[in-house]
């Protein structure tokens, strides 16, 4: 077995990699490899959350690759470096094996920097110098990037981290604006646990294009263009990746903010979601999982944009504020994409708005895409959104 088959998650571009695991190495005596759980991080230990996987996922288990990533799991999420009983690593994120295996102590070394700030997360011996303000060293981009990843740590408390992507300066720069724009500092400050942007490696633009890492306190965008790299980006470029964004804060928002009895309301009052199912009593609830009754109707798309275009302003969608396709998946994703819609809408009505125009349009063009229409958020659950923000301030 190759000893790499599982990449281990590079912190920032730069990161050192770990030795990996010697077939030597063990948990210390008398901790399981079944970790109890960690109260707080809504974690559990490697054998039980890969056999939960395993019970609905048989198949897939036997694809080609798989005995190789399990193998390489069970040898990485066995190490606990500083022996503090919290494993290094878990390979099992969002329910699912994990290519990218993601730090389950915070401190890997136990030497009381977070890995990500600490520049040697693998050596207790050498810690971060003390008394350095702004961005990490280690951390910090070079260049006309530097001025803009210095301004969205000092004036929002987001550090952009370069990470198997290289974030462009214009996406920082535009990031920065709209969180001006939207008055939607605090979105990313004291009111949700997001504190770290990522580039990813694997978005892009045109299709899925941003994530929300709720155990990393992180949102990972798209990077830079390689073949764009220096042209900026397009206006609809900019509005794809502020909405992919402003989409990640909003299931940021659901999980630190709202609460899924409160997403289960107002999914059911201003969504028309189905009134049927059992109340949510969590943020994993079926309820909150079960897709829209109107969503084999919105994916009936007719072809020639004429009629496309007619379809994704029926009267419809706006009633139960369907401001795209992919938000008829389930509640959590139509509550992120109507958050969206929202804040983009805000940032469009600021004195010197960087957004112009009306609200982010799509139709697809390929099988597969999904359409985007930003004015079917209804003004009802427009103004609950607008009064929710503001009892942030
Ligand atoms: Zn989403």
């Amino acid at each position: 077995m190759r000893a790499d088959a599982c990449n281990t998650f590079r912190l920032w571009s730069g990161a050192p990699r770990p030795a990996a695991p010697s077939a030597a190495s063990r948990r210390p005596a008398g901790r399981t490899p079944a970790a109890p759980e960690f109260p707080g991080r809504g974690s559990e230990g490697f054998e039980r959350a890969y056999a939960r996987w395993l019970t609905a996922h048989a198949d897939a288990a036997r694809s080609p690759g798989h005995a190789e990533w399990l193998a390489c799991a069970r040898r990485w999420t066995a190490l606990d470096t500083d022996g503090d009983g919290v494993p290094d690593w878990r390979a099992i994120i969002d329910h699912r094996p994990a290519a990218l295996l993601t730090p389950e102590d915070d401190d890997i070394d136990g030497d009381g920097a977070p890995n990500l700030l600490d520049p040697d997360p693998f050596d207790a011996a050498k810690r971060p110098p003390s008394g350095e303000a702004g961005v990490p060293r280690h951390l910090r981009m070079s260049g006309a990037r530097a001025e803009a990843q210095a301004t969205l740590l000092k004036e929002f408390g987001l550090l952009a981290v370069d990470h198997t992507a290289r974030h462009g300066r214009d996406a920082l720069e535009a990031i920065a604006r709209f969180l001006r724009d939207a008055r939607a500092a605090r979105l990313v400050g004291p009111a949700t646990s997001v504190r770290i942007l990522y580039a990813f490696r694997g978005h892009d633009l045109e299709h899925e294009s941003a994530a929300f890492h709720r155990e990393l306190n992180a949102i990972s965008l798209a990077g830079e263009p390689r073949a764009r790299t220096g042209t900026g980006l397009s206006v609809t470029e900019r509005a794809r990746l502020l909405g992919a964004f402003a989409h990640e804060l909003g299931h940021a928002f659901v999980f630190d903010r709202l609460g899924a009895r409160e997403l289960d309301r107002v999914a059911r009052s201003f969504g028309g979601w189905d009134a049927g199912a059992a109340d949510a009593v969590d943020m994993f609830s079926p309820a909150l999982f079960a897709p829209h009754p109107l969503r084999a109707l919105a994916a009936r798309v007719p072809s020639g944009n004429g009629d496309a275009l007619k379809f994704i302003a029926d009267a419809r969608w706006k009633q139960a504020s369907l401001v795209s396709q992919y938000a008829t998946s389930n509640a959590h994703e139509w509550f992120a994409e109507a958050f969206s819609a929202h804040l983009l809408a805000r940032a469009r009505r600021s004195a010197t708005p960087s957004l112009r125009g009306p609200g982010l349009l799509l139709l697809p063009r390929r099988s597969g895409e999904y359409w985007v229409n930003h004015d079917n958020l209804a003004s009802t659950f427009d103004a609950y959104l607008g009064e929710t923000l503001q009892r942030l301030h």
